[in-house]
């Protein structure tokens, strides 16, 4: 019993025929970004411990390692708190990356959040003779398998960049890059640059060129809904969700794109057609987020940015258009986005699907799965959906936790030893 207690509170390991194997009494984690630290927190504050496994060498790596230096938060910061922990009252409407990232520290350090980093999940899996999750990851040197009842898949909507098939693309000389690899438009000084995509990523890095006297065109293959980041004195963002406590979204979003029009004028002239559906119906039917203008729709009036037709092909130095006109560029940049990686390494098919890696029954019921698995942070939603389903992740663990510590309290004056062979040839022993 004694050891059990202690195992509560750290872990057990045991290092047989070279593969290492941790039992963790708490839930594991995989990913440390805010959806990881967020669940972490709201465990510890539960009572419940738990270990994040993070592929990086820190906390939310998307946005130390993967975002460009401009970027602040697109919403404002009343929509992107993580639970328990509000931002610090100086911070702007739009904190900076570096805000965020400060926040995001000190919210590890405040809830004593240490994960183990440099240790990426290879595979998860449920093994049914021990009702427990089995998770293998490859450290920097060496393999280890993590045991535990409980199973929080926390690693994102981003978690491997995505880049288009283009014909041409491996002809094409000039450098070519994912919006995850830019910082600034300093080294496309003078340069006739191609950024394809446009999301928020892509208009922001056209933006950011403008700023670096770079040359940007801009792809525009689909229909974009292109909103002004505010609207009547208040965030859009803020506006949306107030308005959609009152009236339904068709109306919401008639509302939205009426005050668009006054405020930016028709968009298709500037060839950023509107889809069909509203920008709100539109979310929450296909995910597609509308983009919050902060300054680029001013420079393609102005002609500084160049608006583009999807490629046809890229040659030696140029790309040719659906349209039939070609263009020389010195560089690409790809802000096509980026994909979930749950299917290679979750060796399970009813929580998630193996399309997309996204959990299957929509929003708000894809946060639980069966036999203790759980997931945080793919709603679609940024860091307010996280932060939903990190809170009711924690309740449901700590109501199971609590039933369990009060079982074993009740069975400490009949302790007994069970030893539990693994189907691998690693054994451990538990005891209860
Ligand atoms: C440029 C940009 C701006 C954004 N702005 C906003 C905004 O203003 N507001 C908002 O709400 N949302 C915004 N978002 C959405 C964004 O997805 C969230 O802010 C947030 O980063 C999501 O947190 P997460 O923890 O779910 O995912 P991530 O931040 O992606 O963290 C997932 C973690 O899992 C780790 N991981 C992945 N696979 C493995 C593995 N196999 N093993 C171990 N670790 C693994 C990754 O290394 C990563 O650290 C923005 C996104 C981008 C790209």
């Amino acid at each position: 019993m004694d050891l059990w207690r202690r195992e509560r509170k750290g872990k057990m390991v045991h290092d047989n025929f070279h593969n290492k194997m941790i039992c963790v009494p708490g839930p594991i984690i995989v990913g440390a970004g805010p959806s990881g630290l967020a669940t972490a927190a709201c465990l510890t504050e539960s009572g419940v411990p738990s270990l994040i496994l993070e592929r990086a060498s820190c906390i939310a790596s998307l946005w130390q390692l993967k975002t460009y230096d401009r970027l602040c938060l697109h919403l404002p910061k009343q929509f992107c708190e993580l639970p328990l922990m509000p931002f610090p009252v100086g911070f702007p409407t739009y904190p900076t990356k570096q805000h965020f990232l400060e926040y995001l520290e000190s919210y590890a350090k405040v809830f004593d959040i240490k994960p183990s980093f440099n240790e990426t999940v290879k595979s998860a899996e449920y093994d049914h003779s021990l009702g427990l999750w089995k998770v293998k990851t490859m450290g920097l040197k060496e393999e280890t398998e993590y045991v535990s009842r409980w199973l929080v898949v926390a690693t994102g909507e981003n978690a491997e960049e995505v880049l288009p098939e283009i014909e041409g693309m491996t002809d094409f000389n000039g450098s070519k890059l994912h919006t995850s690899q830019y910082k600034n438009g300093q080294t496309f000084d003078g340069k006739k640059v191609l950024v394809v995509g446009c999301g928020n990523s892509g208009m922001e890095v056209c933006l950011d060129l403008c700023d670096h006297n770079a040359r940007p065109s801009l792809v525009v293959r689909d229909t974009v809904h292109v909103l002004p980041r505010e609207m009547l004195g208040r965030s859009t963002f803020g506006l949306s969700m107030w308005l959609l406590k009152w009236f339904p979204v068709s109306l919401v979003d008639r509302f939205l794109l009426f005050v668009s029009r006054l405020m930016i004028g028709d968009t298709s002239r500037l060839g950023l057609c509107r889809p069909s559906l509203g920008p709100l119906e539109l979310k929450s039917m296909a995910g597609k987020t509308p983009v919050l203008d902060a300054g680029t729709l001013a420079k393609i009036q102005s002609g500084q940015i160049k608006v583009c037709r999807g490629i046809k092909r890229l040659t030696h130095h140029a790309a040719e258009f659906v349209d039939g006109k070609v263009e020389n560029f010195n560089a690409i940049i790809f802000a096509t986005g980026y994909k979930s990686n749950v299917p290679s390494w979750l060796k399970e098919r009813d929580l998630f699907s193996e399309e997309d890696g996204y959990p299957k029954k929509p929003f708000p019921n894809g946060w639980k799965g069966e036999c203790g698995l759980y997931a945080v942070g793919f709603t679609k939603r940024g860091l307010l959906g996280a932060s939903m389903d990190a809170r009711r992740i924690a309740q449901d663990i700590e109501r199971c936790w609590k039933a369990e510590s009060k079982h074993l309290s009740n069975c400490s004056r009949f302790s007994s030893s069970t030893t539990v062979s693994t189907t691998t040839t690693t054994t451990t022993t538990i005891m209860i």
